[in-house]
């Protein structure tokens, strides 16, 4: 087994045979055990101490949230506590706060300050919610859906339709794509300042995950690949994907940018990589300072610190 990436390792049973278990549903939510985690326009309430944590209420304390719900989805269980994802976007934000020092945070900056099992808690339910947020109105006839399952169906409201909709992962592909002691870099332009990383992209209907890669590295920086090895996949809630990740040698080396795609693409020594500087994207990027990796949290740094003999 491969080390757990962050945002996998769920700490919860998701006990899926409960779901459909209505009335020990119901008594969950006036249960003092029962944990809700808010979620509010796909931002989770937290406690900024020493790092990060999620602030999660009892029923009596989320009383308010819980009448004011657009959707309740039942995550799972731990040691007895049942835990559930409740969306309360339509609440003014202070309206959410239930304490002076709670912050409502998004996980794509608070993600490398939380303990594993917490993020991956959050990044469950958050994908669980926005994709509850997309999937309101039935994709064959147009009428609204429902939520069953506690949360984990919806169904078409139309008689005669009435199917059922899952929630759904988007797989992409991610690849550090090497030719010897070098490896393939790019930024696009809307990332931070300074931050390059691997290539990536989404899996198109009727191709292997293998072709996917090849095709993506070959499109957005013109280089053709001579072998692709799966390493590692991620769960990644932005908003609703699967990270699938690979390395990969590349067959050829002139690089030709495909400029919607990549600003900058160029190759790198492992001393280069090394020397990055950090993602902290809460300092502006100095002229001349060094490039910067990605994130802790993500799949690809995974790939670079794996490339590097450093994970
Ligand atoms: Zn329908």
């Amino acid at each position: 087994m491969q080390p757990s990436q962050f945002y996998a390792g769920l700490e919860l049973d998701r006990a899926a045979h409960l779901r459909c278990d209505a009335a020990w549903l119901a008594e969950r939510l006036h249960d003092g055990a029962t944990r809700l985690l808010p979620v509010w326009r796909s931002q989770h309430l937290v406690r900024m101490r020493d790092g990060c944590e999620p602030l999660v209420l009892s029923p009596i304390e989320g009383k308010t949230l819980i009448a004011a719900r657009e959707e309740l989805v039942f995550l799972g269980e731990r040691g007895g506590a049942a835990h559930f994802a409740i969306d309360v976007s339509g609440l003014q934000a202070s309206a959410v706060r239930p304490a002076e020092d709670a912050e409502l945070a998004d996980l794509r900056a608070i993600g490398p300050l939380l303990r594993p099992g917490d993020a991956a808690t959050l990044a469950y339910a958050r994908a669980m919610l926005h994709w509850h947020a997309r999937h309101r109105f039935c994709g064959a006839c147009g009428a609204t859906t429902r939520s069953e399952h506690a949360g984990h169906v919806r169904r078409c409201t139309a008689s005669g339709c009435g199917i059922e909709h899952f929630p759904r992962t988007d797989p992409a592909v991610i690849m550090l794509v090497t030719d010897g002691d070098r490896c393939l870099l790019g930024r696009q332009a809307r990332w931070p300042q300074g931050m390059v990383s691997t290539l990536a992209g989404f899996v198109e209907p009727g191709e292997s995950l293998e072709e996917a890669v090849a095709r993506e590295v070959l499109e957005e920086a013109g280089v053709r690949l001579s072998d692709v090895r799966y390493v590692a996949s991620q769960p990644w809630p932005f908003p609703g994907s699967i990270m699938l990740g690979f390395f990969a040698a590349a067959a050829s080396r002139e690089i030709r940018c495909d400029a919607e795609e990549l600003e900058h693409a160029a190759w790198y020594s492992r001393d280069e990589v090394a020397s990055f500087g950090e993602a902290d994207f809460s300092q502006p990027m100095r002229p001349g300072a060094a490039l910067r990796l990605p994130p802790r949290d993500s799949i690809a740094r995974f790939l670079i610190d794996r490339w590097l003999g450093v994970r």
